[in-house]
């Protein structure tokens, strides 16, 4: 919708647009349709921090007839721009606005068809006729000028429908709308498995609201052994919704192109994983917050990350999580920002997109030191959520079981699971479940895993990796046998990393590193490597700007 929204406001009538989509309806795609949520289902953003569509969604909600809002139980006079909303009627929202746009469409000229129920099976590219072919279920080659990549979310299937009561994903979480009537184990304790918890709660008990709000919760007669058992890497639980100072987060804000380009220049190629920590992160406390910047200026990023997560080991992950929470109540109430946490998440974003620009050694840093760290406190779990976890762990029905990177889950033939790890005092445990639910969330997706073979086959598309910097540390890396680390052609080490190498347009690349003037992808799940931090919205709207940008100049109105 991003990317459509782009090409609609170019005023190019010479455009003419396909959407090939594989659901019955445009707009609400995984997330906020039935394929990812349930009535329970709440966004992790509120309508000030969702890019600029058409109309907002306060203004939105607000013109909806009654009976729409009713199954949501919402009511209209509360809405706020800073409230989040049931992810059903978001998707309701989206589905709208991409209507919108459409009809604007119409009066600018702006040839658009729109195919439903109508999946692509596979993309062939053609470089010496300069086209770019789709295929649609009915075996149909459809032939255009330029393709962008959009299918979104992909969670592969390797157990589930073959071992009952085991699931790769809690999505459509319509398949855990059932009774549970013993212990179910969860893999992770994020906002993935904040979706599994809302509707195994709903359908194995019922939660009170007493006068403040605050929550218990009551086990249906029926479930007298349901009980949900999180397993978290190092036992912990992810921050909680605040206040945001800065709701739509600029890439530019704290790390320009120019400022990038020129730390790689002085740096081999590379851009420095430090430099990026200083000038996206450390820097922006010294006027925004002193105190905070006195504490951390002389702290590299190892030293940073290990002070804070100490800080949260340190306590039961439970009251930190209350704590946290009353913290969370005061910022909205406020309207303050808790903002070391928002700086964070202003981290993560800016080294998202020149990720690619990383040495090999960085990138293993990133994902081992600062992202274990961003990825639990920019989750931002939503207060409603918050409180119902509180209230099952309160009920004595929500434990939490720190498992280390060496655990393993087994699937059981028969059905269920049994969980592998080493407990606090590093002795082995092994616990069958009857009933698993995987929500580590969205894998980052391996370059054999690309769904659109011909061109993997056609060689159009190249995996993604990165060079080390140092040929020391590469040649020890490949010598030690380290996973996806090669001894390249060009008698450099490289480390592969998840997905397909892409440019900063989102152009695909091939394996000469020629960028394909007429193939873009914003899927998610395939660019991990190069994009390793899976933002939301403001994400589809960066990547659509610089896409739509890229195409539209390249390609001026004749
Ligand atoms: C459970 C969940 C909750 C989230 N909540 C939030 C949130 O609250 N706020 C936020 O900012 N971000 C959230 N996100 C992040 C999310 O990635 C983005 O908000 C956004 O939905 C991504 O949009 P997309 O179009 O890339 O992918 P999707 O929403 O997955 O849409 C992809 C579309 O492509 C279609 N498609 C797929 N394959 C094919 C094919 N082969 N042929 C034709 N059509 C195909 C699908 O049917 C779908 O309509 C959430 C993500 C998840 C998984």
């Amino acid at each position: 919708m991003f990317i459509y929204k782009r090409l609609v406001e170019s005023q190019r009538t010479d455009l003419q647009i396909d959407i090939f989509e594989r659901s019955s309806q445009l707009g609400a795609g995984m997330p906020y349709s039935k394929a990812g949520a349930c009535s329970e289902h709440v966004t992790n953003v509120s309508g000030n921090e969702i890019p600029e569509l058409v109309t907002s969604l306060p203004e939105w909600i607000k013109n909806q007839p009654v009976d729409q809002l009713k199954p949501f139980q919402l009511d209209p006079s509360t809405i706020s721009p800073y409230r989040v909303v049931p992810r059903l009627l978001f998707g309701q929202y989206l589905a709208a606005q991409f209507d919108l746009l459409q009809q604007q469409a119409l009066v600018r000229g702006v040839d658009t068809q729109v195919h439903l129920n109508c999946p692509v099976i596979d993309i062939r590219d053609e470089p010496d006729r300069q086209q770019t072919w789709v295929q649609t279920t009915d075996q149909h080659w459809h032939c255009f000028d330029k393709v962008i990549i959009c299918t979104g979310h992909y969670w592969p299937i390797r157990h589930e429908g073959k071992v009952p009561h085991y699931f790769d994903s809690p999505y459509p979480p319509t398949k855990l709308a059932h009774t549970f009537n013993h212990p179910v184990a969860i893999r992770g304790a994020s906002l993935t498995a904040i979706d599994a918890i809302r509707t195994l709660a709903r359908h194995n008990g019922h939660f009170e609201a007493d006068a403040t709000d605050r929550l218990t919760y009551h086990r249906a007669e029926t479930s007298p052994d349901f009980k949900l058992v999180l397993h978290s890497r190092e036992g912990l639980l992810p921050a909680i919704r605040f206040h945001l100072e800065e709701p739509l987060i600029s890439q530019d804000d704290q790390l320009s192109p120019e400022m990038i380009a020129a730390n790689r220049q002085q740096n081999q190629g590379f851009l420095s994983l430090d430099f990026v920590f200083e000038k996206a992160f450390k820097d922006a406390f010294r006027q925004k917050d002193p105190a905070f910047y006195a504490r951390i200026r002389n702290l590299n990023l190892e030293d940073f990350v290990e002070q804070v997560m100490a800080m949260r080991e340190q306590q039961d992950p439970f009251v930190l999580f209350a704590n946290e929470y009353q913290q969370a109540e005061q910022s909205i109430h406020q309207r303050q920002s808790i903002y070391w946490k928002e700086m964070l998440a202003v981290l993560s974003y800016a080294l998202n997109y020149p990720a690619k620009y990383f040495s090999a050694e960085d990138m293993q840093r990133l994902k081992t030191v600062l992202m274990p760290l961003i990825s639990i406190v920019i989750a931002f779990v939503p207060q409603s959520s918050a409180r119902e976890l509180l209230a099952l762990y309160e009920a004595g029905l929500l434990t939490l079981i720190p498992v280390g990177g060496d655990s393993e889950v087994i699937a059981h033939p028969q059905g269920g699971a049994t969980y592998q790890y080493l407990d606090a005092e590093n002795r082995p445990q092994s616990v069958y479940y009857h009933t698993f639910v995987d929500c580590i969330g969205q894998p980052h997706l391996a370059f054999e895993e690309f769904p659109f073979k011909s061109l993997l086959t056609g060689k159009t598309i190249s995996p993604a990796r990165l060079q080390y910097q140092s040929d020391e540390q590469g040649r020890a890396a490949c010598q030690q046998g380290q996973e996806g680390v090669e001894l390249s052609t060009d008698g450099k080490y490289y480390l592969k990393v998840p997905g397909l190498a892409i440019n900063d347009d989102f152009q695909v690349v091939d394996q000469q590193g020629q960028p394909n003037p007429r193939l873009y992808i914003m899927a998610v799940p395939h660019i991990g490597g190069y994009n390793p931090d899976y933002s939301g919205l403001d994400f589809a709207e960066a990547a659509s700007d610089r896409i739509g940008h890229r195409l539209l100049t390249d390609n001026p109105k004749a």
